[in-house]
């Protein structure tokens, strides 16, 4: 496959997104030969996170080094081609028969015709807009204690936001019994019961700002802390799912696409999504995501039998 150039090129497979999900899934079709373009913003969720956690054989890598060496094994293969760029529309075009096909748009006024789409643009993760929170987010700020739990094990962690406290002392007991919970507003009744029947200390002072290892309330107060934990609820980064008509589904966190089988199929023949966008949720997931799904379009290039 040559360089788009701008120019309208037709290739087997887009795939939107360059990340956890979409490096893997192109991993597995260039092995498999099929015309791959790859176009990422280069916006990965968690790339203000020093390190990833909790990923078997990689545990403490950094996203940009594990990114980068996912790159690099994607150059040994000359069915992948790898654009820096954003997708902004997927429309529906005509294929050969029944074969679905598709137009894409990018920023960049460059187009591409695709037979088969994989969406692996991840999700918007929204933080909530305590100043001085987004400077901290994916370091002292973390939302996954799978992820980030053990960096803070046994050090004093605060619970930023009233939404489901409980459970979440509940849940972040696992790494540290020095906790404290800033409602930034009124907890739930039973909420308020449960803590204090935990013995967890708790206020509603509305909280001003955060800082490295402090939190300042609106009345002046300042308390220190080590780490906070925080709801960052997740939606579509984009409106390419919703354009092309993808059934949604409500994820735990968020609403994301609606996959019907493990190998990433979605409502629209010939749209297959991974990663975030599809529910994944942390980069373990994500990579198994792409390579399943990869294996599930290539499938449908190839054959109707699902071996
Ligand atoms: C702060 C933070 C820290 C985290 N830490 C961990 C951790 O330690 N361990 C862990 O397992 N998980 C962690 N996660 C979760 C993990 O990062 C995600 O589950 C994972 O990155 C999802 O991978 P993805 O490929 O689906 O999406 P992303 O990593 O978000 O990558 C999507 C890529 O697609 C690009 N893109 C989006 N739309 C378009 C478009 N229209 N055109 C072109 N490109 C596009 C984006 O720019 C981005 O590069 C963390 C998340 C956050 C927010």
């Amino acid at each position: 496959m040559g360089t788009l150039g701008g120019m309208d090129t037709d290739i087997d497979a887009l795939v939107v997104g360059g990340a956890a999900a979409g490096l893997s899934a192109a991993l597995v079709l260039g092995r498999a030969r099929v015309r791959t373009l790859v176009v990422d913003a280069g916006e990965p969720s968690n790339r203000t996170a020093p390190a990833i956690g909790g990923l078997l054989g990689q545990d403490g890598t950094s996203p940009r080094q594990l990114y980068a060496a996912g790159r690099a094994q994607l150059a040994s293969l000359p069915a992948v081609e790898l654009r820096s760029g954003l997708v902004t529309r997927i429309e529906p075009a005509a294929g050969e028969g029944a074969e679905p096909a598709f137009h894409a748009t990018l920023a960049d006024g460059g187009a591409v015709t695709a037979r088969r789409v994989l969406l692996a643009g991840g999700m918007r993760y929204a933080v909530p807009d305590t100043p001085g929170l987004a400077e901290l987010w994916g370091g002292a700020a973390f939302a996954c204690p799978y992820c980030h739990g053990w960096e803070h094990r046994d050090r004093r962690i605060a619970i930023l936001g009233a939404t489901a406290a409980a459970h979440r002392v509940a849940l972040l007991r696992s790494w540290s019994e020095d906790l404290v919970v800033l409602a930034d507003g009124e907890l739930a009744p039973q909420d308020r019961d449960a803590l204090r029947a935990a013995g967890v200390p708790t206020t509603e002072q509305p909280v001003a700002a955060v800082a490295p290892g402090l939190v300042r309330f609106a009345n002046g107060d300042e308390l220190a802390v080590d780490a906070l934990h925080v709801l960052a609820p997740m939606a579509p980064r984009d409106d390419l799912a919703a354009r092309l008509g993808i059934a949604t589904t409500q994820l735990p966190n968020g609403t994301g696409i609606a996959v019907a089988d493990t190998f990433g199929a979605t409502s629209v023949p010939g749209v297959f999504a991974a990663g975030d966008a599809a529910g994944a949720g942390n980069v373990a997931a994500a990579i198994a995501g792409g390579s399943l799904a990869a294996s599930g379009l290539h499938r449908t290039l190839v054959t109707e039998q699902v071996l």
